[in-house]
């Protein structure tokens, strides 16, 4: 019985070895597989129960419960079944009353062994041992339970002798048979996990070498392989471009061959350090040297490759086209230095403020200028803040925060600031924010720094001086307001005395004057005549003195005033020639006009009674200085404009003429020719000089041309004004004789009220009046002329202007207000003559202005001028 045991035993061995050569053999569980080891299972099965322990007749007892149930475990139920089916139709042929229980046995065993395995692969891990032969002893329990069933218990001797037998041994051969099986999936997985690894590194290889050359070859920086005898084993396109060469020349080349000489030291001794082992990779910036022969800017990175061993086996280089970026960058480092060239040259302090870090970067000038050395100053805005002087301070920050705030552009700034000596200096601080943010935010700020300390002090300096010349200014000015005060005050004196002087002598002179044409007037003796009428002619030619000092002192006092009336030339030379033709005729002197038809009657205006004055003391002294021959007067229009006629008058003579020297004197006050001819023809010199003010006054020029002996041309000119077309000329006073007459006739016994408080001028005033008939009523002052005028209808009033009580302005004043004579023609006669008198007359009321001394004549004009114009008014 033992021996079939160890045959069964051996069977299952063998089992193993093949079972295992199979499961080898077959990677994958195919069905082929399944099949294979069904069979073989079943095979191995029937080989056992072919030579089993015979234990009774048609009872026999092998092997098969461990065969199939480890069919079942190791193949799985299809393995099982195949195993089974073949033990189970071999034993049924075998036949005997064990052969169903036979049966039974072989289907729980593959049965058993297909359930574990289940129950096995569910639960995950990998089953032990202990399961094993667990599994086993149930195997066992199953077999001996079905032969039990035996009929008439057949078995049970079976049972009661090998019972041990089944459960000690059979499970423990089972327990190694699994574990044996088991063992040789373990090798099997784990050798097919070492085979797919194997596989799975090639291919990574293989990818990364793909990956690699890739890279290498179209990578846009130059790479390489070289040798360690530097020659070029690979090299990439990149490379290539950047240095010129194919890759075939360049790998029948070494790098050294290839790099610019003053750069191969440095390159080599690193190389050779690397070499030595002391480093495995360097970089640095070099050049290479071009196909073409212009140097490449490279940027070199080098490392060496190790061999198993840990030598050296190659070395790779990546070399970088930095040509543009070190052109460029030279570009900039020149730009920097020509910038700081120019700062160092116009001794700016510059300043850059990178506002996100808060650094301050300062070029030298800036700490010099405030006498530190450039490692003396922080980089920060404190410090800048520290050297302001204190009183500065807040002003500088304004502005400059105002820049960063955007409120304004530009940061431009005079402050002080402290030298590291003490001392203040002057600087003008420029700057504007140069880069900002997205959000606008300052990122960061320059400027410049300017000591403008010298001109400061110019300026203060200055300043002084200004400040010093004000106050010399102001003192002068103040002197000269004093002065100005005396010299106006003196000038109103002047002027009071003028016009008191005038008053003074014109009312004797009117005494004189009007009493001898009173006394001629009634004279019938010739002599009596005679002497009056040389009386009258001495009294005219001291008038003319009177006349002439008294113009030359309002010339010179500023006052004269020149008249715009209408003005004909021709009335003016007629003026003249009637004057002076029988001064002329008495000399034997021919008096010649010369005056175009077109001047004589042109429409002008001006001051004509002043014209006339020069007129007749230029036509006066020609008469005066001519002996023989004749005096001419041209008058000519030697110019146009529309407003005005440039008018030029001419007085020649042929007389003694003036020498060259006398010639510019004759023009100045009191100068004559020669003072002999005062002695004999008179004058007093001031003619010239008053002609020469008043041609001024009217804008025009004064001159004469003479030839001693032969003669002299006294000549002007003068812009005469244009007369607009409505102004017309006043008429033609009648002849005197006509005046008186016409008087007499048509106004006898008008009533004329003469208002004067001077004696003598009353009864010159009085006869004259009545001389022609009219009927004269006197008043003393103003008061009485008032009184009389408010009681009596008057045909015309002459008053004087200084009287006691009421003044003549007053007077005239109070009756055109307030009597019965608001209409009556009022004339001044007064011996107040100036313009300004005249003036203030028709300002107070009064219709006309007579001065004193009273010329009769011009008397009798006057009057019958204004009562024809006071019948007119009312007749109408
Ligand atoms: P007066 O004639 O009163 O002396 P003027 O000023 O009119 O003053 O003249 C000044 C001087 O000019 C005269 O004294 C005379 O010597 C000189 N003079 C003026 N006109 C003539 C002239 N036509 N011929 C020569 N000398 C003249």
């Amino acid at each position: 019985m033992f021996i079939n045991l160890v045959n069964n035993i051996a069977f299952l061995i063998a089992l193993v070895a093949v079972g295992q050569l199979v499961i080898s053999r077959f990677q994958r569980n195919t069905p082929g597989r399944q099949l294979m080891l069904g069979v073989l299972f079943g095979c191995v099965t029937l080989l056992g129960m072919v030579n089993p322990v015979n234990f009774a007749p048609g009872l026999i007892f092998d092997g098969r419960s461990i065969v199939l149930s480890l069919a079942g475990l190791v193949g799985g139920g299809v393995v099982g079944a195949i195993a089974a089916g073949m033990a189970a139709a071999y034993r049924y042929q075998l036949g005997g009353i064990g052969a169903p229980v036979g049966a039974l046995v072989i289907l729980q065993s593959a049965l058993l062994g297909v359930l574990a395995r289940q129950w096995f692969m569910r639960r995950g891990a990998l089953p032990g041992a202990m399961h094993y032969l667990l599994l086993g002893v149930l195997v066992q329990l199953a077999q001996l339970g079905a032969f039990a069933l035996i009929p008439n218990r057949a078995g049970h001797p079976f049972i009661e002798q090998a019972w041990w037998v089944l459960l000690f041994f059979y499970p423990l051969a089972f327990m190694f048979l699994c574990l044996s099986f088991q063992h040789h999936a373990q090798q099997r997985v784990d050798r097919l996990a070492l085979q797919n690894a194997q596989k799975a590194l090639t291919a990574e290889e293989h990818a990364s070498m793909q990956r690699f050359h890739a890279y290498f070859d179209h990578s846009i920086v130059g790479l390489a392989i070289t040798s360690l005898e530097k020659g070029w084993l690979e090299v990439n396109d990149a490379l290539c471009n950047t240095l010129g060469y194919s890759r075939a020349e360049l790998t029948h080349m070494t790098w050294t061959e290839l790099t610019y000489p003053d750069d191969l030291a440095p390159d080599m001794a690193q190389f050779n350090r690397m070499l030595a082992g002391e480093i495995d990779s360097y970089a640095m910036d070099k050049r290479f040297v071009h196909k073409d022969g212009h140097p490449v800017h490279t940027r070199l990175a080098v490392s060496n490759v190790r061999k198993a061993d840990g030598s050296v086996d190659y070395v790779v280089a990546m070399v970088e086209d930095i040509s543009e970026q070190k052109i460029s960058s030279l570009a900039l480092e020149r730009r920097e230095k020509q910038l700081r060239f120019v700062l160092a040259g116009s001794a700016l302090g510059f300043w850059d403020w990178d506002i996100v870090t808060g650094t301050v970067d300062r070029n030298e000038q800036w700490a010099e200028m405030l006498g530190y050395t450039p490692e003396e100053i922080k980089h920060t805005t404190r410090q800048w803040t520290d050297f302001i002087h204190p009183d500065d301070r807040e002003r500088a920050w304004s502005s400059v925060n105002a820049v960063l705030e955007g409120g304004s552009a530009i940061h431009r700034l005079e402050y002080r600031m402290l030298h590291k000596d003490g001392s203040v200096r002057w600087i003008l601080d420029q700057a504007s924010v140069m880069q900002r943010d997205q959000d606008g935010k300052p990122m960061r700020m320059c400027g410049t720094h300017t000591d403008i300390t010298e001109r400061k002090q110019d300026e203060l300096e200055l300043r002084r001086h200004r400040h010093h010349l004000q106050e010399l200014v102001a003192a002068q000015t103040r002197d000269l307001v004093i002065a100005k005060d005396a010299a106006e005050a003196a000038n109103r004196a002047k002027s009071a005395f003028l016009a008191n002087m005038s008053h003074e002598l014109r009312t004797p002179m009117n005494g004189v004057m009007g009493m001898i044409e009173l006394a001629r007037r009634r004279m019938v003796d010739p002599r009596g005549i005679d002497q009056l009428g040389k009386a009258k002619h001495a009294a005219e030619r001291l008038l003319r003195v009177l006349n002439d000092i008294l113009d030359l002192s309002k010339i010179e006092a500023d006052r004269m005033m020149l008249e715009e009336t209408p003005l004909q030339l021709r009335d003016s030379v007629d003026g003249v020639a009637g004057t002076l033709g029988h001064v002329a005729a008495g000399k034997d002197l021919e008096l010649h006009i010369d005056l175009p038809e077109d001047v004589a009657g042109a429409a002008l205006k001006g001051d004509s009674l002043r014209l006339g004055q020069i007129l007749l003391n230029l036509v006066g002294n020609a008469i005066k200085f001519t002996e023989r021959g004749g005096v001419t007067l041209r008058v000519r229009a030697v110019g146009e404009t529309r407003e005005a006629l440039q008018v030029r008058f001419e007085v020649s003579d042929t007389g003694l003429g003036i020498d060259a020297e006398a010639k510019g004197r004759l023009f100045q006050s009191f100068e004559q020719a020669d003072n002999s001819m005062t002695r004999r023809y008179g004058g007093t010199g001031l003619g010239l000089a008053i002609c020469k003010s008043l041609v001024r006054l009217m804008g025009g020029e004064i001159g004469v041309d003479s030839v001693p002996g032969e003669g002299s041309m006294f000549w002007f000119v003068v812009p005469l004004k244009k007369r607009e077309p409505g102004m017309l000329l006043q008429e033609m006073p009648c002849p005197g004789l006509l005046v008186e007459a016409r008087l007499r006739s048509q106004y006898a016994g008008s009533r004329i009220l003469l208002v004067e408080d001077e004696p003598i001028t009353q009864e010159i005033a009085r006869s004259l009046l009545e001389n022609v008939n009219l009927s004269v009523d006197i008043a003393e002052n103003g008061q009485q002329a008032l009184d009389k005028a408010r009681c009596n209808a008057y045909a015309l009033i002459l008053m004087d202007m200084q009287m006691p009580v009421m003044n003549g302005i007053d007077a005239a004043g109070a009756i055109r207000s307030d009597s019965l004579n608001r209409t009556t023609p009022i004339l001044a006669m007064t011996a107040n003559a100036f313009d300004e008198d005249r003036q203030h007359c028709l300002d107070g009321g009064m219709n006309d202005h007579i001065a004193k001394p009273v010329d009769p004549g011009k008397l009798y004009e006057t009057l019958l001028q204004w009562l024809v114009a006071g019948g007119e008014k009312a007749n109408a």
